[in-house]
């Protein structure tokens, strides 16, 4: 059982993260904000799949008008992720962000200054998102660009908040090097209890990218830190949804079904990479604790036992089991449908 850092409390809109509040999975849209239908599009999609914070780029005021758009066409919390022009985040203030994400590498304090005043203002949350990639000139004279440089660029952002009388920050420290984002995270953890949003950045594929953030998040995650996470994939965000509530619930940090299938192998007798597939997206949405097979025969049936409910291949049907045993024979065509059955009802 992972014991959770202690951390603030932090509302974003209408979900609260930090304290005793459960860790969520946040995704990003790759949509243009400025295509309003494609992105509320996106965004339904990626609610189905369980995303509980959704964040969008806003590049230009253009499309910081659009945000406001979007924001009341959908009930998931809206972030909006502004980098360079302040202005864009004041807009994204007046049009309803539920949060803005700045990077202080690339907004002068003195314009920080200005979007603190108006989110205090509005009530609105800050994210103070650093990045290896672009940290403050500052910093880099000083600390070069290690660890302790991005610990360093969120400290010093966080103590000019708190100077402005800011406290409604949550903050990510972000590396494409997976060991410097779990050692950056560890040390800030040590000395500031604000909430932080963990992601490995630039990770990769759906495959290399799962694997970097397993392990860039999942070791934090199993040291109780992190309040959010974002699987950053180069692939359908759908896919950062899903493996990001998978990571939680393999870690026991969030309680809901999954999925064991068998591997295949010359015994099969159904499609299991396919239904194996179409029951993890669905079984995403299942919030009791649920062990669900899909196994491609009986002849093993040991393998079978390890799941609550399950298919396993047959010469002429799928079986579907519960706890090891035979429930009932289907047919091999609506397997999907008939496990779905057992494992909602
Ligand atoms: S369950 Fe059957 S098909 Fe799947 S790996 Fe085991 S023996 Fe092979």
């Amino acid at each position: 059982m992972v014991e959770r850092r202690k951390t603030r409390e932090v509302k974003i809109g209408n979900v609260k993260i930090g304290g005793n509040n459960p860790v969520l999975v946040q995704s990003m849209c790759n949509t243009k904000t400025s295509e309003v239908n494609a992105t509320l599009k996106q965004i339904q999609g990626l609610e189905d799949a369980g995303c509980e914070i959704m964040r969008l780029a806003v590049p230009d005021l253009d499309s910081a008008k659009c945000f406001g758009d979007i924001k009341k066409q959908v009930s998931l919390p809206l972030v909006a992720d502004v980098h360079y022009d302040y202005k864009i985040a004041l807009e994204c203030l007046k049009q309803g962000a539920d949060k803005i994400r700045v990077n202080p590498g690339n907004i002068p304090k003195e314009k920080l200054k200005l979007i603190v005043e108006a989110a205090k203002d509005y009530g609105t949350p800050i994210r103070i998102g650093v990045n290896t990639g672009s940290l403050p000139n500052d910093v880099v004279k000083k600390f070069g660009h290690g660890t302790k440089a991005v610990v360093e660029a969120a400290l010093g952002t966080l103590k000019f908040f708190e100077s402005l009388d800011f406290y409604d920050t949550v903050v990510s420290l972000k590396s494409s090097d997976v060991l410097q984002n779990i050692e950056a995270n560890e040390l800030f953890s040590r000395v500031s209890d604000y909430p932080l949003h963990l992601g490995v950045t630039e990770a990769g594929t759906a495959r290399s990218g799962v694997i970097k953030s397993s392990i860039g998040v999942g070791c934090l995650l199993m040291k109780g830190i992190g309040d959010t996470i974002r699987i950053s994939l180069t692939a359908d965000p759908v896919e950062e949804v899903l493996a990001g509530h998978t990571l939680l619930r393999t870690l026991g940090l969030r309680e809901g079904a999954v999925l064991v299938s068998c591997p295949t192998c010359g015994r099969s007798k159904i499609d299991v990479m396919k239904i194996a597939n179409e029951i993890e997206k669905r079984i995403m949405r299942i919030e009791k604790p649920l062990k669900v097979g899909v196994m491609g025969c009986f002849v093993n049936a040991d393998e079978a036992k390890m799941a609550d409910i399950g298919v396993a291949g047959s010469d002429d049907c799928g079986i579907i089991f519960r706890n090891g045993k035979v429930l009932r024979k289907v047919d091999k065509a609506n397997l999907v449908e008939e496990l779905m059955k057992e494992v909602e009802g």
